[in-house]
């Protein structure tokens, strides 16, 4: 193996410590406790998992944590009535659904009734179209934003690099592509119709993949040293473990892409921890913007 392993868990460590420096110093100096609202609906059970390390890693961090379990048969009404609630909150700076929601409920809407100040997962409209013009206030997504941090971490200034994001879905691959071209690389967004996508990832100098397809991008398609940030979470069978044991893997051939990577982050141990470390981080700002706070 030639690449450097990004550590995502111990990256992600220091920001959380970071955090809790932040929240520390809001405390004493201003007196507020920055406060995290979870929403779940119904009994995924990938989101209680999701939900119990948000509340948890919450708590750690010296924030208030308010979470919320609603059954799967909950109208939507009864859902945006407590987001409601939520909004009106004054100890309350950050309100996430979990998604997915059940079928039943429009996530658009629901998401449309956070109010943007409030919306640390940085879905509403407006902190998607504020992201799009490159406006500092967007709350951006926590993924891509781990995901951003990470390389600016492993490679300093991004300005000049080629930059393939694979997959386009508006929670990653959007918001990714948006914060890669706002740090001034020039980004190809691939998808499922992208005519030639092995030239599009050999072209690049980053490679994000956020395709939800195990272990689809092999070695043979990267550019030399290029740096490899993995989004997939696939849960593929793993006999060798065991009669009906799984394991994880990401989107990209880890073993082959190692070989040819200058950099890449290991699934697990990657994006994932990044993403709860960013919730924090969006909650802090949240509450220092809401109180106009200077840090
Ligand atoms: P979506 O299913 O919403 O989007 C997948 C994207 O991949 C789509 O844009 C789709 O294209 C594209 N795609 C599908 N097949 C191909 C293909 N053969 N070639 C090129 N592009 C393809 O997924 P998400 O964005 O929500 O998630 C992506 C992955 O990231 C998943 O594995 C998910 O589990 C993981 N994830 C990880 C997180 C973390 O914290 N680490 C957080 C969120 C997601 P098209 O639009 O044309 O259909």
């Amino acid at each position: 193996m030639t690449a450097r392993i990004i550590d995502g868990k111990a990256f992600a460590e220091k920001v959380r410590a970071h955090v809790a420096e932040d929240v520390l110093a809001v405390k004493s100096k201003y007196g507020i406790t920055p406060g995290l609202a979870v929403v779940i609906v119904g009994e995924d059970p990938a989101s209680q998992v999701y939900v119990r390390s948000k509340v948890k890693q919450t708590a750690e961090a010296g924030m208030n944590s308010f979470h919320f379990e609603m059954p799967s048969d909950t109208p939507e009404a009864a859902l945006i009535a407590k987001v409601q609630e939520l909004n009106a909150d004054p100890r309350v700076n950050g309100i996430l659904v979990q998604l997915p929601l059940p079928k039943h409920m429009n996530e658009a809407t629901v998401i449309e009734t956070i109010v943007p100040e409030k919306d640390v997962d940085g879905f509403h409209v407006i902190n998607t179209g504020l992201l799009a013009i490159g406006d500092k206030k967007a709350m951006v997504p926590c993924t891509p934003l781990g995901c951003l941090m990470m390389l600016q971490e492993t490679l300093g200034d991004l300005s000049g690099k080629k930059a393939v994001v694979v997959g386009r879905s508006n929670i990653v691959g959007k918001p990714m592509a948006q914060l890669l071209l706002n740090a001034n690389c020039t980004v190809t967004i691939a998808h499922s119709r992208t005519a030639d996508l092995k030239a599009e990832v050999m072209a690049a100098d980053i490679v994000v993949a956020a395709v939800g397809r195990p272990e689809m991008v092999p070695g043979s398609w990267l550019k030399k040293g290029a740096t490899v940030i993995d989004v997939g979470i696939n849960r593929i069978p793993a006999p060798e473990l065991g009669e009906g044991k799984n394991r994880l893997v990401g989107d990209v051939d880890f073993a082959s892409a190692a070989e040819v990577a200058g950099a890449i982050t290991p699934v697990p141990g990657g994006v994932g921890p990044m993403t709860i470390a960013c919730l924090l981080r969006n909650t802090v700002t949240a509450t220092c913007r809401q109180n106009r706070i200077d840090l």
